[in-house]
C-alpha cells in the first residue's frame, strides 16, 4: 500500500505567503523535521520549515496553560482570525508585553527593519497620541506588566523625556526602552538621567553581532564601537540592560555563544534575547530560502554554542509557547548557576501546587530557601517563582534579585510563511497602535501598518 514519507501531526490555518489569503495547513514531521504544508488556489503549495526538534515541538503543547485575557478587548470577532485584531475577544492571552511606538523616524535605516524607520519616514506621535496609547493600555491591562516605549529610535523623539515621565506616573509594573543604542553611545549624562528612571526599567539594546561587517548587512552601519560605548556608559550607572539579537541564519547565528558569554560578564546585562527575521517591512539583505531560522535551531545552537545550558533549561514559556522560549542563570561571585532546571516544569503548569524542586544543586539551593523566608507566605514566594518564568524575574531576595538573574529568550515572531492560527491566539507581545487598538506583533507587521490596510479590507471583503 502506498505510504506518505511523512507523518501528519496536525491541522490549521496559515497565510498564503503571496495574497495573504487563509489557507487550510497540514504540520507534518519528515526526518526529525516539522513542516507545514499548505496550498492557496491562485498561488500553489508552499512547504515550511517550522522546526528541527519534532521532541521539543511536540513538548510545546504540554505547556499551555489556562489563558489570562485583558480586562477589556478593543474590536470585535467578525470576519476572523487574523483580521480582527484588536485585540478582540477571541484572543487567548493578554499583553505581557506591549510595545508603544512613540515615532517613525529612526538615526538609522537598518536594511532590516519590520517598522520600514529611516530619519525621513513618517514622523513623531505628539505627546498628546502618545499619552492616549498609554491610557489605552492600562484600560486594558490595569497595571501592564512590561511596557516598551519603542519607533523607529524613541531616544530621537523631541519630548522623549516627557513621555518616560508620564509613563512612569503609570501603574505599569516594569518599563523598557527599545534603542539602538546610538544616544546612549554618545552622552553619559544622556545615559545617567535614563537611569534616573530604575527601578524597574531597562534598556532593551540591538546588539546583533560584533563584526561590522555582518552589522554593515543587517543595520547599514559600522555599529561595533557605538555598542561597546553604550555598554560602557551602561555599565557606569548600571542600569539594567537586555542585548537584543536580530537572527539570520548563515550571518550571525554562530554567534550566538559569544554573545552569551560576553553578556554574563557586563554588569548591566540582565540577559539576552534571540529574534529571528520576521519577513515584514525592510528586508532587503535577507533570502527566505537562506536566512530563515527556525526557534528549535536557535535553541540548539545555545546549547552547542555555550557550557552554561542544558536541554532542561532553555524550555517554552507558558503563556505563549509556540513563539517564546526561556531559560534564567543566577550570576554570583563569578559563578553562573542555570536556574530553570530547578524548577520543576509540572509545578510551573499547576498553580495550585507551585514548589521548587531543591535536590539537584546544593549550590544555589541556599539562595532559593532564601525567597521563602523573607516573610513572603510560600503561596506568594512561589507566585513570585512562577512570574520568574512567565514573563519577568520579580523575585526580590538578597542574591536572588533583578541584579544577579541572567535571562536567556529566544522570541520568534511568525509570518505569512510559518503563520498558524491556533498559535496566533495565544500571542502576548502587542503593539497599541495609534488608533488605540491593541494588535499582537505578528499580525501587525503583516496586516495592520497603514501600508498593508488596503490588503487587509479586501480579505476581510473576501471573507
Ligand atoms: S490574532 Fe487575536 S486579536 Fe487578532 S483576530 Fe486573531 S484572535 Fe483576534
Ligand atoms: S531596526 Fe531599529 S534601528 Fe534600525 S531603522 Fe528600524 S527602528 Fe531604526
Amino acid at each position: 500500500m502506498p505510504t506518505r514519507k511523512y507523518t501528519y501531526y496536525d491541522y490549521t490555518l496559515s497565510l498564503c505567503p503571496t495574497c495573504l489569503k487563509r489557507v487550510d495547513a497540514k504540520i507534518v514531521f519528515e526526518d526529525d523535521n516539522v513542516f507545514m504544508l499548505k496550498r492557496c488556489k491562485e498561488h500553489g503549495n508552499s512547504k515550511v520549515l517550522i522546526a528541527d526538534d519534532v521532541e521539543y515541538y511536540k513538548n510545546i503543547r504540554n505547556y499551555n496553560k489556562a489563558s489570562e485575557t485583558p480586562y477589556k478587548f478593543n474590536t470585535k470577532t467578525d470576519f476572523g482570525c487574523p483580521y480582527d485584531c484588536g485585540l478582540c475577544p477571541d484572543h487567548e492571552q493578554h499583553s505581557c508585553l506591549t510595545v508603544i511606538e512613540v515615532t517613525d523616524r529612526c538615526n538609522l535605516s537598518c536594511p532590516t527593519c519590520y517598522a520600514s524607520s529611516s530619519p525621513t519616514y513618517g514622523r513623531h506621535r505628539s505627546l498628546e497620541e502618545v499619552k492616549k496609547m498609554l491610557d489605552t493600555i492600562v484600560e486594558n491591562e490595569k497595571e501592564p506588566d512590561v511596557v516598551q516605549i519603542s519607533g523607529g529610535e524613541p531616544t530621537i523623539h523631541p519630548q522623549f523625556f516627557e513621555i518616560l515621565d508620564y509613563a512612569k506616573s503609570l501603574p505599569i509594573k516594569h518599563l523598557m526602552v527599545n534603542s539602538n543604542g546610538i544616544e546612549i553611545a554618545k552622552s553619559i549624562e544622556f545615559t545617567k538621567r535614563l537611569a534616573t528612571y530604575a527601578p524597574n526599567f531597562e534598556v532593551y539594546l540591538q546588539f546583533d553581532s560584533f563584526d561590522d561587517k555582518k552589522l554593515k548587512v543587517l543595520r547599514g552601519a559600522d555599529l561595533n564601537s557605538i555598542r561597546e560605548k553604550a555598554i560602557e556608559n551602561l555599565n557606569k550607572v548600571n542600569l539594567s540592560t537586555t542585548l537584543v539579537v536580530t537572527l539570520q541564519k548563515g550571518l550571525n547565528d554562530n554567534e550566538i555563544g559569544k554573545i552569551i558569554d560576553y553578556g554574563l560578564k557586563q554588569k548591566c546585562i540582565r540577559g539576552v534575547t534571540f529574534q529571528p527575521t520576521q519577513i515584514a517591512g525592510r528586508n532587503e539583505n535577507f533570502d527566505v530560502e537562506l536566512n530563515r531560522i527556525t526557534l528549535t535551531e536557535v535553541r540548539r545552537k545555545i546549547l552547542e554554542q555555550t557550557t552554561v545550558f542544558n536541554e532542561d533549561d532553555i524550555i517554552p514559556v507558558p503563556c505563549n509557547p509556540d513563539a517564546l522560549a526561556m531559560g534564567y542563570a543566577l550570576k554570583l561571585g563569578g559563578k553562573v548557576t542555570p536556574l530553570t532546571r530547578l524548577i520543576n516544569p509540572a509545578d510551573l503548569l499547576n498553580n495550585s501546587s507551585n514548589t521548587i524542586v531543591y535536590e539537584r544543586d546544593k549550590a544555589i539551593r541556599g539562595q532559593l530557601s532564601e525567597v521563602f523566608s523573607s516573610g513572603t507566605s510560600v503561596e506568594k514566594a512561589s507566585k513570585k517563582l512562577h512570574s520568574l518564568l512567565c514573563c519577568l524575574p520579580f523575585v526580590k531576595a538578597p542574591d536572588l534579585g533583578y541584579n544577579n538573574l541572567f535571562r536567556v529568550i529566544i522570541m520568534h515572531f511568525m509570518d505569512a510563511h510559518n503563520f498558524d492560527v491556533r498559535a496566533v491566539k495565544k500571542s502576548c507581545v502587542h503593539i497599541v497602535n495609534k488608533d488605540n487598538k491593541i494588535i499582537p506583533f505578528e499580525t501587525m507587521n503583516l496586516f495592520y501598518r497603514d501600508d498593508k490596510l488596503g490588503r487587509l479590507k479586501e480579505l476581510q471583503k473576501e471573507g
